[in-house]
């Protein structure tokens, strides 16, 4: 049966039986086609896809012997003109010819047949067609973009024909392919066709799903190592752990090639960078070599900072800071002075002897300052293990540098200022004599090569410029003594302590505090030294003044001024008062010490009892003090008549002599003087003035010998205040030390013989 239809070209569309397009016609042509098919031939035409469809106007010979005859469901007129149609697939059919309708020339008609193929092989019909099905069926499932209801419609489908169509219609195939099915009239070859085509596309999914599946592992994997390497990087930046082994290794090996060091010490770092490559991170050794690599390598062998060279800068830098300390001051402009002459000069080995709290470690401090050095503190008091000075073997679990190496890191250059305190402290016993030790590390001749345990290459300490500190010299190991250069520290008098005070501490104090100058007299600031302060230096000045300074700042109203009243309301009652006025009684007198601590008053006391000319000597005494009592007694007893005692008050007496007050040992010939007065005082019944004080030895003649310490033992006396001292003549050239303030205020009076001391005590007064 031949039907004429009116034509519709779709080129980029293949319609097939079973399916609805809908269609969006802007051409006048196409919807002239539509309304030709709507009004002339019950809705109807062809629908066909151009041979070649890149041609943009095909000719009748571009036209295919094949099209569906299509039904078009719906049209509706847009507002802009367009059309918009939905048609229905219905049928193949063969085209016999082409032709223009007469009336409608630019509309096509073609003349079209139906054609039906019989398969008679009914079975292989149905296996076919059960195979086709099972396919599609495995390609939506591995398909997920298929749709569900596909399959609905597809498992209710018996005939293979119209099952062919509906699949070929949703298959992802281009338009060539999809043609050639349109082409196909025998169904059963169009079922082949498509199982193969399935198979082929299931293939291609698989292919697709491995790739999808390896991309999306590589990726996860990726991701999750890229989320693993933070987190750890997370931790290790948290522990301080460099991450990156390889990029750990680059940098080592890029330090070492910047050191300026001995091609020897290279290698071995580099050797132990390849022995850190191959050490696998489990290996506790990894963590040791690490260590290692970064202590070696961050050390400064090659940093240094420049020195200042201008003398009066040093010097005006040093007294801003520091009050007085004029000998080791000026020791240190010495030293820049000759190094700006000669570069390669050795630094000199400083050690400032003195009680504490008199600035020896500020000055060092303010020394590195001056010279823009960095400044490093070693504490060697107590230390008893020469180890922590010079480093543990690295085979010592948790090993590490000695103090010197430490120290050196932390200043990061080789020419720091290092302060080793409390020399005087080293304690030399089985664990070896750290004092040896420093002797090397001071050594001039062997510090270019200072060989750490732990470093184990050696390290150029001659730049270092080292300040020894300790409070008393008697202690410091002789051999090292000898390499240092010893620069005595006084303790300060109160005139010193108040301008120290108001010069030094105070503006300090305000500056930490950012507190306004506050107002302190002269008197006030005496009155806190003498009743809150028992010390030779001026570390509890400070503590005390701090506090006071500290209640200003919390304090609610404006303080412009410390007054005394204050001083008690935040000091509370006096702590220390040396004026206090005790009993007196014949037998008690003040003698002078000096201590490492500065000059200190020593009372003691001589008591009569019966008995058959005893000494008795209390008071943790020793030896050489019982023996100047000794001296005392003999001395008394030769001279009773001029000293006008009873012949034998000394014989028929035990003489109880008690030392007061310190509990420090007290072990020199310089209570002579005062133990004789003490002796005769107790004897004669006479009370000596509670502000006198002695110092001297004294002979069994009666002569008196020098002695040491006077300048110490005059600024203890007058702290305690004490108003005149008797010193031993030979000791008079020791006053042109001893400050004008004091002078001025304490009576020193130089005596050779005890007969003017008896003199002046005994005699005069009667
Ligand atoms: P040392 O090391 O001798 O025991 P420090 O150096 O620790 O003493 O000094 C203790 C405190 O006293 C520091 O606050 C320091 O600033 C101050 N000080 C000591 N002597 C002086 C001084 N001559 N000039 C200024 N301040 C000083």
């Amino acid at each position: 049966m031949l039907e004429n239809l009116p034509v519709l070209l779709l080129k980029k569309l293949v319609l097939l039986p079973y399916q609805e397009v809908r269609l969006e016609l802007n051409i006048e042509l196409s919807k002239k086609i539509i309304d030709v098919s709507i009004d002339s031939y019950n809705s109807k035409l062809l629908v066909i896809c151009p041979n070649n469809t890149l041609e943009i106007n095909p000719t009748a010979q571009d036209l295919p012997s094949i099209g569906v005859i299509a039904k078009i469901k719906s049209k509706i007129e847009l507002p802009n003109g367009n059309y918009r149609v939905i048609i229905s697939g219905i049928n193949r059919v063969l085209v016999s010819v082409y032709k223009n309708i007469e009336d409608n020339v630019d509309i096509l008609e073609a003349k079209v047949k139906r054609t039906y193929i019989d398969t008679s092989n009914k079975m292989e019909e149905a296996a076919i067609l059960r195979t086709l099905k099972s396919v599609i069926e495995s390609y939506m499932e591995q398909n997920p973009q298929a749709s569900n209801s596909v399959i609905n419609t597809i498992s209710n489908i018996t005939d293979l024909d119209m099952l062919t169509d509906i699949i070929t219609n949703f298959m992802p195939f281009d338009i060539a392919k999809k043609v050639a099915y349109m082409n196909e009239f025998d169904y059963v070859v169009r079922a082949n066709n498509l199982i193969k085509d399935i198979n082929l596309e299931l293939q291609v999914i698989n292919i697709e799903t491995k790739i999808d599946d390896e991309i999306r592992e590589k990726f996860d994997k990726e991701q999750r190592d890229y989320i693993l390497k933070q987190k750890i990087s997370k931790l290790n930046e948290e522990l301080g752990i460099n991450v990156d082994k390889q990029t750990e290794i680059a940098i080592f090996n890029n330090k070492i090639d910047e050191l300026i060091v001995d091609e020897k010490t290279k290698n071995k770092f580099r050797e132990e960078v390849k022995k850190y490559s191959y050490t696998s991170e489990s290996n506790p050794d990894s963590s040791v070599i690490r260590n290692y690599l970064e202590t070696a390598l961050n050390l400064p062998w090659n940093v240094e900072s420049t020195d200042e060279r201008d003398l009066k800068k040093i010097k005006s830098s040093l007294d801003k800071e520091h009050f007085g300390l004029t000998e080791a001051k000026q020791r240190i402009i010495e030293y820049i002075a000759i190094k700006n002459n000669n570069a390669n000069i050795n630094a000199p080995i400083i050690c400032l002897i003195g009680p504490p709290g008199v600035g020896k470690t500020t000055l060092g401090i303010s020394i590195s300052k001056a010279l823009n050095r960095e400044f490093c503190k070693i504490g060697v008091g107590g230390l008893n293990d020469a180890t922590e000075l010079t480093g543990h073997k690295r085979t010592y679990l948790g090993s590490s540098p000695g103090k010197i190496i430490q120290s050196i890191k932390k200043c990061g250059t080789k020419n720091p200022v290092i302060l080793i305190d409390e020399v005087d402290k080293i304690v030399s016993d089985f664990k070896g004599d750290p004092s040896a030790v420093l002797l090397d590390i001071l050594d001039q001749n062997q510090n270019k090569e200072f060989m750490d345990n732990y470093i184990e290459e050696p390290f150029d300490l001659s730049k270092v410029l080292f300040i020894l500190t300790a409070n008393d010299i008697s202690l410091i190991p002789p051999a090292l003594k000898d390499r240092l250069e010893i620069i005595q520290l006084s303790s300060y008098t109160e005139f010193e302590k108040i301008d120290i005070a108001k010069k030094h501490i105070l503006p300090k104090i305000y500056n930490e505090y950012n507190l306004k100058k506050i107002k302190i007299s002269d008197s006030d600031l005496l009155y806190i030294i003498n009743y809150y302060t028992a010390e030779s230096g001026v570390r509890d000045l400070t503590r005390v003044l701090e506090k006071l300074c500290r209640n200003i700042v919390i304090s609610e109203k404006e303080i412009k001024s410390i007054t005394k009243k204050f001083i008690t309301d935040v000091l509370g009652p006096v702590k220390f008062d040396f004026n206090i006025n005790r009993e007196i009684h014949p037998g008690s007198v003040s003698t002078l010490g000096v201590t490492p601590y500065g000059g200190i008053v020593i009372s003691i006391e001589t008591l009569f009892t019966s008995g058959e000319g005893n000494i008795i000597m209390t008071g943790n005494v020793k030896e050489p003090v019982l023996e100047s009592v000794k001296v005392a007694c003999s001395y008394i007893k030769a001279n009773y008549k001029k000293f006008k005692i009873k012949n034998d008050i000394l014989s028929t007496n035990d003489i109880h002599i008690n030392a007061l007050k310190y509990s420090i040992k007290k072990d020199g010939t310089s209570g002579g003087i005062a133990f004789t007065t003490s002796i005769l005082s107790a004897a004669l019944n006479k009370e000596i003035d509670s502000k006198t004080c002695f110092t001297g030895e004294i002979t069994l003649h009666g002569d008196i010998y020098k002695v040491g310490g006077v300048k110490e033992k005059i600024i203890g006396a007058y702290n305690n205040g004490f108003k005149i001292v008797y010193i031993p003549k030979e000791n008079e050239n020791d006053l042109e030390t001893i400050p004008e303030e004091i002078k001025k205020d304490i009576k020193i009076k130089c005596v050779s013989n005890y007969s003017e001391i008896y003199k002046d005590l005994f005699v005069n007064k009667e």
